[in-house]
């Protein structure tokens, strides 16, 4: 006989785990997550570079990064796990914007609305803060010749930003769901959402995962990737145009001679971004343009998980130029993941779809990681009335799937 549940959330990346964490807060007992994987992290959040920083274009999600980061930053009492994997690193966070940047007032406005502690850094504190840097602001032309550096560059710090691991993120949530009650099964693909009288009725997984059907009036799709998929097979698909693209990251030795610490760097000048691993040892670094963010999957399966030569060589010049002690050239490892981009304005749904019950959280684009605490409890309210864990100060239906698109300053992963 089918088991039957109060809510079912389709995967167990951080979204997943959060959904299940905050249901169980807001009052359910019976919460299944279904995960296709052997483990956590199979998905976009085991690719996650999880940097946090609360530079954003919309008040909200300030607001919503800022709520977080007091999560991250006290994760253990949040989690109340004697030994959480979460492992918040405050790197600080380093944004670099052409001079004159318009988006500035609105960003520092934001900032202090909210309490995001921030500052613009003149050229000789932004020296002393980061020795390695050269904060030349002439965009670096790599079919041209010569190069003129000039400073007038703006530089934005956020000293209470950093990173986590992603994976320990998604599994201390997932912890604390299943300590509240929650069953969690790995390698269950979900290959159907059942529907009974116009209503979701539940899900059945794959012959190969076991093959039954599971019950529950609410199915929470966090599939990440997959979601659209499921989305559609429910008949349910969402009207913002959801796409699957690659994309690369790149990770090279620091060099010893480094003088300083080095921060999240988000560079909207030469477009690259980058932050420490966790071991101290190396720099992860990828793009912010809007043009690495379209080479479409087709199939979030099947997908070339090897950064491309050209990526590799351009973004290491484009770092040697910021941070000149890396070299331009010399040896590199590298990975790609997926980012799931609402290509109307890069922002997420969090909402019940046309078919009742079924909700869809997905669409995150490059920067859901940073969110993720406070989804769960978005996904709460929208199902059960009720907030899960903690409180927000985000409107229950900023992410509605009818919603005008989110202005954004710069599009793409920075939104
Ligand atoms: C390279 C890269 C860098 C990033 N950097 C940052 C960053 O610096 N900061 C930031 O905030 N965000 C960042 N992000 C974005 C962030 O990582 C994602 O928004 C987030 O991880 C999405 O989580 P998710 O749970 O929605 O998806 P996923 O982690 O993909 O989880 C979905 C899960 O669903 C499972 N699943 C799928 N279909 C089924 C099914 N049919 N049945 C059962 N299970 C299923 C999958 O196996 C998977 O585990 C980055 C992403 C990438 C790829």
């Amino acid at each position: 006989m089918a088991q039957t549940y109060d809510a079912i959330v389709i995967g167990a990346g951080v979204m997943g785990a959060s959904s299940a964490m905050h249901l169980t807060g807001a009052g359910l007992k019976r919460v299944l997550v279904l995960e296709k994987a052997p483990g956590v992290g199979f998905g976009s959040t085991g690719r996650s570079t999880a940097c946090i920083r609360q530079t954003y274009s919309q008040l909200e999600l300030t607001r919503m990064t800022f709520e977080a980061l007091q999560l991250f930053k006290n994760w253990r009492d949040f989690t109340g796990l004697e030994e959480p994997k979460g492992d918040f690193r405050n790197s600080g966070v380093l944004f670099l914007f052409p001079a004159g940047e318009p988006s500035l007032p609105t960003i520092l406005a934001n900032h202090r609305a909210v309490g995001v502690v921030s500052h613009l850094a003149d050229r000789k504190e932004r020296q002393e803060e980061f020795p390695d840097f050269d904060f030349c602001s002439t965009p670096l032309d790599l079919d041209a010749d010569a190069h003129d550096c000039a400073y007038e560059s703006e530089a934005l710090v956020e000293p209470e930003g950093g990173f986590a691991d992603p994976v320990g993120t998604a599994e201390d949530m997932l912890e604390v769901a299943r300590r509240r009650g929650t069953e969690v099964r790995f390698n269950a693909r979900v290959e159907a959402v059942l529907q009974a009288g116009g209503k979701v009725s539940g899900v059945r997984v794959t012959e190969k995962s076991g093959g039954g059907e599971f019950h529950a009036p609410v199915v929470v799709n966090c599939a990440g990737p997959w979601a659209a998929g499921l989305n559609g097979a429910a008949g349910a698909p969402l009207k913002a145009r959801l796409v699957v693209t690659r994309n690369q990251i790149v990770s090279k030795h620091f060099p010893e001679k480094l003088k300083g610490r080095f921060p999240v760097l988000i560079d909207m000048i030469n477009g690259i971004y980058g932050r420490p691993e966790a071991s101290g040892q190396s720099l992860l670094f990828g793009s912010v343009r809007e043009e690495d963010e379209r080479e479409e999957v087709a199939d979030p399966d099947d997908y070339n998980e090897v950064a491309d030569a050209p990526f590799r060589e351009e973004k290491q010049v484009l770092l040697h130029h910021r941070v000149p002690t890396f070299q331009k050239r010399g040896r590199v490892s590298s990975y790609c993941g997926l980012y799931t981009v609402n290509q109307d304005d890069y922002h997420p749904i969090i909402d019940e779809t046309s078919l009742e019950g079924f909700f869809a959280v997905c669409g995150f684009s490059g920067h859901g990681f940073k969110l993720s605490p406070i989804v769960g409890t978005l996904v709460a309210k929208k199902v059960t009335g009720h907030w899960g864990l903690i409180e927000t100060g985000v409107p229950e239906d900023f992410f509605g799937r009818n919603r005008a698109p989110l202005k954004t300053h710069w599009g793409g992963v920075i939104a």
